[in-house]
């Protein structure tokens, strides 16, 4: 079968022939019907040959959809011919993370050799792909594997980090997405839908920006140095209730602590490699920072039946399998308006 492939450090993704898998007990094999491509991809293949964690070639893809080809001994929570999406953060299934669904912080999927398909595992970007339980599998229940696939890591990544605010996100308060790219176009919509915020979004381009009013934002200005003292502006003085950074550079790291309001949030999804230091008057009083990492199984079927009520819907543009790498130059370019999406 053809996968998208990353074979060594230094070198753009390749597509190459590979064996198809066979699922043994208690395994699912989906024909995939469409991967997402995530920035994060571009991140590590970034990193240096002597840092990277994962054995490469590695087929890449996190964001996976497919309809169920063939099932291993004793599965029996899906059947052939089913469509679903993937919930890509495995864990152990069974450790108290695991336990109620948060296998994003499962705590010994390292310790076991638990990896993520595309994140360590073999990925998405093929034309099947292996996965190791069915409970990893959620039923799309009519909804188009284009438009749904970018919501298990695009959709859910926000939504779990808007989650964790939406207690100060009451009537009169604001919100500040910066970068309005893959994610950060679903963090406005998912923003308006689950709260009264205002929301304000950042981002360096013209086109993202217009994007975000498109699906949503109250206002969208540049990022810049100028950025902060334009929300304080905005909001007569007082900063955000909540910022979602999506770029996590130093840059905007520094930028979303300066937004912030007294009591505010500080969300830090980007990979960009900047922290924000925490001490006595750096920030406005009492601003809480965090870091969070994807999402938990059962957001995953929340975001689900958000699309499928209409409250939130992926801006997608699509790529044969044979030109993922190009779906990933032009993401790297900034030149993908929303999510790019393969089909193999
Ligand atoms: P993307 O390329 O689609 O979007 C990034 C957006 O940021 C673009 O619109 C770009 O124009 C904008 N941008 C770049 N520099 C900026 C700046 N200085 N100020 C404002 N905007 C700027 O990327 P994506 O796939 O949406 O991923 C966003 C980030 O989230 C990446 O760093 C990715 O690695 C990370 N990520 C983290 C998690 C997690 O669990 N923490 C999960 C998925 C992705
Ligand atoms: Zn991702
Ligand atoms: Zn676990």
């Amino acid at each position: 079968m053809k996968a998208v492939q990353f074979r060594a450090s230094g070198r753009a993704p390749e597509v190459v022939d590979i064996p198809r898998p066979e699922p043994g007990p208690g395994q699912v094999l989906l024909r995939v019907t469409a991967a997402g491509v995530c920035h994060s991809d571009i991140t590590i293949m970034g990193w240096p040959a002597e840092q990277f964690p994962f054995p490469l070639p590695m087929t890449l893809g996190h964001e996976g959809a497919g309809t169920v080809a063939e099932v291993g001994d004793g599965v029996t929570g899906v059947r052939v011919g089913e469509a679903v999406a993937v919930y890509g953060a495995w864990g152990c299934g069974r450790c108290p993370k695991c336990a109620v669904g948060k296998e994003n912080y499962c705590l010994y999927a390292g310790e076991l050799g638990i990896m993520s398909p595309g994140l360590g595992g073999p990925g998405a970007m093929a034309e099947y792909l292996l996965v190791d339980s069915d409970r990893h599998l959620v039923p799309l229940d009519g909804l188009d594997p284009v438009h749904a696939v970018p919501l298990t890591d695009a959709g859910l990544t926000p939504y779990h980090a808007i989650k964790g605010s939406l207690p100060k996100l009451v009537p009169g308060s604001t919100a500040v997405v910066i970068g309005a790219g893959g994610l950060g176009h679903l963090a406005v919509q998912l923003l308006r839908a689950l709260s009264p915020a205002r929301v304000i979004a950042l981002d360096v381009s013209e086109d993202k920006l217009a994007l975000a009013s498109e699906v949503g934002a109250h206002e969208a200005i540049p990022s810049d140095e100028q950025s902060a003292q334009a929300v304080r502006r905005l909001t007569d003085g007082r900063g955000a209730e909540a910022v979602f950074d999506f770029v996590g550079a130093q840059s905007t790291v520094t930028l979303a602590g300066a937004c912030a309001a007294a009591e505010g949030d500080v969300v830090v999804v980007g990979l960009g490699g900047g922290s924000l230091g925490v001490g006595f008057g750096t920030l406005a009083h009492e601003v809480s920072v965090r870091a969070p990492y994807w999402g938990s199984r059962s957001e995953l079927i929340e975001v689900l039946d958000l699309a499928r009520a209409g409250a939130i819907s992926v801006h997608t543009e699509t790529y044969p399998l044979d030109q993922a790498p190009l779906a990933y130059e032009r993401l790297h370019e900034g030149a993908v308006r929303g999510r790019a999406v393969i089909l193999p």
